[in-house]
């Protein structure tokens, strides 16, 4: 039979409301065997999530402070899914050895996991479905990295012949015992690594959003969700701050060739995003771009020197001194005469002069200059490949609302088109850009 590992976020079990919305998406599929969960997290915007409440009482524990009320916080809220729940299980032993073990310095990441641990327990208990403790199957090194190696076998051995299981997301374990956490949102990798594991036919990531946008919709009004995104697609986007997912959360699931859909806990009859290896010509997206990302916050040293590209290493001197000052580039275009390094403004900010002199030391340039204030935008696309004609429609689209292009790249997969504009003119570029891409093509 098929199989699907489930992962939900945690605005989807935030409530007992929101969990009883995932079991009914559980239940409505038998293939959904597999359940990783997350903490509750927020059920209005300025809620706070389990998982931050946790590491709260840890800092007040190590500054030798009462946690009481804070943790009383904690209780309160999963004794209420439960009673809302209506099902038989108490956690009052459970919470009394977290406060204890918490109140002892166990430590952040033992602190922070226990989110995962107690709403895995209830949302086992309601299914129906064995309980394993991630810390039994998900192996981190001592310095806290995870080892894919170890954990694969383990998890393997652990999950056979059990048919349906809940593990919660987001920890492990080290080889002393001691509980080791994924960064933020490490729910999604949890997920990944079992999907990986039990050789899913899906990964199914339940969140909050019907999958990803083609554009930020603080800045379009309604833009379009993609329905298929490949691995490289996404990377491209998630780079320039498009955020759904956790970036390492791609990696077990892209190696075994599973796909990952992003589905909506509110909206489950949403198709959501698929996020796949390759995408066969004829599903290809009926737009040349699948999405449009970018961030603020950029500078670049615009160099200029007569017969530059003939003076042996001028590009390595240039590039010594960045790596000196600790600036790691972004983009780097050039001209015969001229030459630009982008990156973020924050990486020098404070030490302008200082490391535009020490460029002036190390290749004499006629002129040089910073300049602030560059947004970069990334239009990501699989099908810019087979279609001409993009790159001249994307600057029409510029030129239109008379903004001014500072800087042009393409990559060599011909996936991406990276423009430098000034900051002032990035959200009139990417609804120009939306609008030539999408609201132009024909329904
Ligand atoms: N609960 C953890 C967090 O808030 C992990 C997760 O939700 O994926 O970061």
């Amino acid at each position: 039979m098929n199989i699907k590992v489930v992962k939900f976020g945690g605005s989807s079990l935030a409530d007992a409301n929101q969990i009883k919305k995932a079991a009914d998406i559980i239940r409505s599929d038998e293939r959904r065997r597999y359940v990783v969960p997350s903490a509750p997290g927020k059920r209005f915007s300025d809620d706070i999530k389990i998982t931050d409440m946790l590491y709260k009482c840890n800092a007040l524990a190590q500054e030798n402070r009462n946690i009481n009320e804070t943790f009383s916080a904690i209780a309160h809220r999963y004794n209420n899914i439960i009673e809302d729940l209506g099902i038989d299980l108490s956690l009052e032993c459970e919470l009394e050895t977290i406060r204890k073990n918490i109140t002892e310095k166990a430590g952040s990441e033992y602190a922070a996991s226990r989110g995962e641990y107690l709403n895995g327990i209830i949302i086992a208990a309601l299914l129906g479905y064995e309980f394993i403790d991630a810390a039994s199957v998900i192996v981190f090194d001592e310095d806290g990295t995870f080892n894919n190696e170890k954990t694969q076998p383990k998890l393997r051995k652990r999950l056979k012949g059990v048919t349906h299981a809940v593990i919660p997301g987001f920890y492990g374990a080290d080889e002393k015992g001691n509980v080791r956490t994924f960064s933020r949102g490490g729910s999604d990798v949890t997920g990944s690594i079992i999907a990986s594991a039990v050789k899913a036919d899906v990964y199914e990531n339940w969140t909050d959003v019907s999958g990803f946008l083609v554009a930020d919709p603080r800045i379009v009004d309604s833009p379009k969700s993609i329905s298929v995104i490949t691995y490289k697609e996404l990377r491209e986007l998630s780079y320039m701050g498009a955020t759904v997912l956790h970036e390492d959360a791609i990696f077990p699931v892209r190696t075994a060739g599973i796909p990952i859909n992003i589905k909506n806990t509110n909206k489950p009859e949403d198709a959501g995003t698929f996020i796949v290896s390759e995408v066969p010509e004829d599903e290809s997206n009926k737009y040349t771009i699948t999405g449009i990302a970018g961030k603020k916050g950029f500078a670049a040293i615009n160099i200029e020197k007569a017969m530059m590209n003939s003076e042996l290493g001028f590009c390595r001197r240039v590039l010594a001194v960045l790596e000196e000052s600790g600036i790691s580039i972004e983009h780097m275009p050039s001209g015969i005469d001229t030459l630009s390094v982008i990156f973020p403004y924050s990486q020098i900010e404070g030490r302008e002069d200082e490391v535009i002199a020490k460029i002036r030391k190390a290749v004499a340039p006629e002129h040089i200059e910073l300049e602030s204030g560059i947004a970069l935008l990334a239009v990501v696309g699989r099908g810019m490949r087979r279609t001409r004609g993009t790159a001249a429609r994307m600057f029409a689209s510029m030129a239109h609302a008379r903004i001014n292009v500072k800087m042009i790249d393409q990559g060599s997969s011909e996936l991406n088109v990276i423009i430098g504009i000034g900051e002032s003119d990035f959200d009139e570029a990417i609804r120009r850009i939306y609008d030539m891409f999408v609201n132009s093509v024909e329904e």
